[in-house]
Order: C-alpha cells, then sequence, then structure tokens
C-alpha cells in the first residue's frame, strides 16, 4: 500500500459531500489498512494529515462544551451501560428546572457557550425538557443547546426543536447489525436509531452520532463500515470513544478498548469529515493515563467539561472511573499540550 496515495485518496474524499457506492469499496481497503496496522511511520502519516486538515478548517481551536448530566434515569437496557434499568445498585436522580438553570449559570459565568443536557433515556419527559430549554433560552440567548437524551419520536424531536435545541448527540454505537442487537434488548434494533438520526437531520438539528471501539465481538470491518457511514449521513458531530467495561453490567468481563484504536478512528473520522466537530471524549480522558491530549493530537477538536453537580457526579456511572473535571484551568492545559487553545464561542457547524 502506498501511505502517501491512499492518504490523499481519503483527504479527496473529505473535500466530497457524497460518496458513491463503488468509492466506498475502494475507501474501505484504505481505511481497513490504517485501522490494522501497528506500523509506526504510518501511524504518524496519518496523524499529521489528521491534524493538518482540522488546522485548515477549524485552526488550533478547542471547542468548549460545558456537560450537565442531568438525571441518571433509565429505561433503556445497553448492556455495556451502567446506568440501564437492570442495575439496581444506582441510586438515581434527576435535576429539576431550577438546579439545572443555576449549574447554566455556572459555565456561562465561565464564558461558555454551549451546555450539553445529557440523561438516560426517559419517557413522557419532552414536555418539561422543552420548558427547560425555552427557559434557558430566555435567560442566555446566546448559549446553544445540545440534548443527549435517546432515542425519541419524530414529534417529540419537533417539540424539543421549537423549543430552541441546536444540536443532539445520539451515537449508533455500531453499525453492524447482529452485534448492535446483540448489546440491546429486543425490539432495539439498528433501524429505529437510523431513523432517529435521518429524523434529527430533517428537523435541522445540528447532529451527532458516533461509536463505540472495542465493543466485545466488533471487527475492524465493522469499525470501517462505521466510517463509511459517517460520511455519508455528513454528522456534523462524531463522538469516538474506547468500550469501557463496569463491574455492575454482563460485560463486566469483557477487555477494554484499546485507546490507540480509537485516536485511528478519530484522525480517519477528521480526513473524511474535515468539517465535523470531534471531541475528545471522556472515555479518553478516564484510563491510566489522559489520553485527551493525544485525541486532540490526533485530529479532535471539542472538549467537554463537567458540570453536573459535584455530589452527583459519581451517580452518573456509564463506566467506571469517568473522568469529571470541570477545571478550565486544566481543560487549558490540555489543549496547549496538544499546541491547542480553548475556544469560547459557540463553535456550530458550517452552514448553521
Ligand atoms: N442516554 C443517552 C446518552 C448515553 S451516554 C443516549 O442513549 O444517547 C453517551 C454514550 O456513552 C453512549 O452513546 C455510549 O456510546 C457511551 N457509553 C456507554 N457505556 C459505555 C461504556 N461502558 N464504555 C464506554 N462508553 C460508553
Amino acid at each position: 500500500m502506498n501511505i502517501e496515495n491512499s492518504l490523499s485518496k481519503l483527504e479527496k474524499l473529505g473535500k466530497k459531500k457524497n460518496i458513491s457506492f463503488f468509492e466506498s469499496l475502494r475507501i474501505k481497503k484504505i481505511l481497513n489498512f490504517f485501522l490494522q496496522t501497528d506500523n509506526p511511520e504510518f501511524l504518524e502519516q496519518l496523524r499529521l494529515t489528521a491534524v493538518k486538515t482540522r488546522n485548515k478548517t477549524y485552526q488550533e481551536k478547542v471547542f468548549v462544551r460545558g456537560l450537565i448530566e442531568f438525571s441518571n434515569l433509565c429505561c433503556n437496557f445497553c448492556k455495556y451501560c451502567g446506568l440501564n434499568i437492570y442495575n439496581n445498585k444506582v441510586t438515581r436522580y434527576i435535576l429539576d428546572k431550577g438546579e439545572i438553570l443555576s449549574q447554566v449559570e455556572v459555565l456561562y459565568t465561565k464564558g461558555i457557550k454551549t451546555v450539553v443536557l445529557q440523561s438516560g433515556e426517559m419517557e413522557n419527559q419532552t414536555e418539561k425538557i422543552s420548558d427547560i430549554v425555552k427557559s434557558i433560552k430566555e435567560k442566555y440567548p446566546d448559549i446553544a443547546v445540545t440534548l443527549s437524551i435517546g432515542e425519541k419520536k419524530f414529534q417529540d424531536l419537533k417539540i424539543l426543536k421549537e423549543a430552541g435545541t441546536d444540536r443532539y448527540l445520539l451515537r449508533i454505537e455500531t453499525t453492524n447489525r447482529k452485534l448492535y442487537s446483540n448489546l440491546h434488548r429486543q425490539k432495539r434494533i439498528l433501524n429505529t436509531r437510523i431513523k432517529t438520526l435521518k429524523s434529527l437531520k430533517k428537523l435541522r438539528y445540528q447532529t451527532g452520532s458516533g461509536i463505540m471501539t472495542g465493543l466485545p465481538g466488533q471487527k475492524t470491518g465493522d469499525i470501517t463500515k462505521d466510517l463509511v457511514f459517517f460520511k455519508k449521513n455528513n454528522f456534523e458531530m462524531i463522538g469516538i470513544g474506547p468500550f469501557i467495561p463496569h463491574p455492575d453490567t454482563e460485560l463486566k468481563y469483557a477487555p477494554r478498548g484499546i485507546p490507540e484504536l480509537t485516536l485511528k478512528v478519530i484522525a480517519l473520522t477528521r480526513i473524511i469529515l474535515p468539517y465535523s466537530l470531534i471531541p475528545a471524549t471522556t472515555a479518553l480522558g478516564s484510563l491510566e493515563k489522559d489520553y485527551r491530549v493525544d485525541a486532540l493530537k490526533w485530529g479532535a477538536n471539542v472538549l467537554m467539561p463537567n458540570f453536573t453537580p459535584d455530589i452527583l457526579k459519581a451517580r452518573y456511572e456509564i463506566y467506571p472511573g469517568k473522568e469529571s473535571d470541570s477545571s478550565l484551568k486544566n481543560l487549558e492545559l490540555l489543549a496547549k499540550k496538544a499546541g491547542m487553545i480553548l475556544d469560547f464561542s459557540r463553535g456550530d457547524a458550517p452552514g448553521f
């Protein structure tokens, strides 16, 4: 495989809006190659191409998003997630509007212009959440609101959009149909996930998706297909993190994802989707060393400090050892280590 040639093919794809069937076949070979190689020279070339691409589109800026995990209540059963409905060791909580608004005040005071409201998946909360979004927007008109609250019907997503929500995160987790079904419960199928992502796009949300790398049973070829899926859908945001086993789930004995693989996937995503906003994910910051710096060095450009009230942080345990710092000084240092600077603008995707 000619590395320079292959990388320039990926860069060319980055300039296109779409990917044809034949192109995807050709590209898959290249993606597969990079996902499998451990040749340090090849990988360094991949990394440098990703950084060059990112610096061309977004310069050396790291966009800051303030995360509030406002509830760990969940009606879903994702086998990998510590918050799944059957984990009765979790003490459940939900913040009310006043509590959420006061956390927004904290991050807004620090100059942050995006709030991400994340929770487990809850039924019948659309009105309540819409009301919260409206209040945030009234009080802080220059703030962008992102929701990460799981699968919802088109009508609910419409109401939430009309309330003022700007963005929505919903990872596909894996595009392998069988693997997806194995990791979730009956009736939770890949098609519903895809349909929901389509609804988000149709409603003009800035739409985020993404995957976990190193899921038990996931193959290199699956990740290759995930990457093509990202390109086909042109997601504005793409979150990629390693799978980390949670001791109170049935995947507790599965090995955790290897961060180096996550970094490769970040770099490949950056090159084929030059304008995507890619977080240095919390999961990468929750391992024996802080791999978020590496993520920035491999093409990521978003950091998400955690503004969940301190006394509740430990209860939002999707996976163990979750990083939950909100200090901007530390973030600044992370960015600096990657030769980048924090950016406090809303950081919208182009076209929004
Ligand atoms: N309820 C929301 C938010 C889920 S948490 C939703 O369904 O979209 C956000 C992400 O954390 C998930 O999409 C998943 O990719 C990731 N995650 C969950 N469990 C994990 C684990 N054990 N290791 C690593 N990442 C995990």
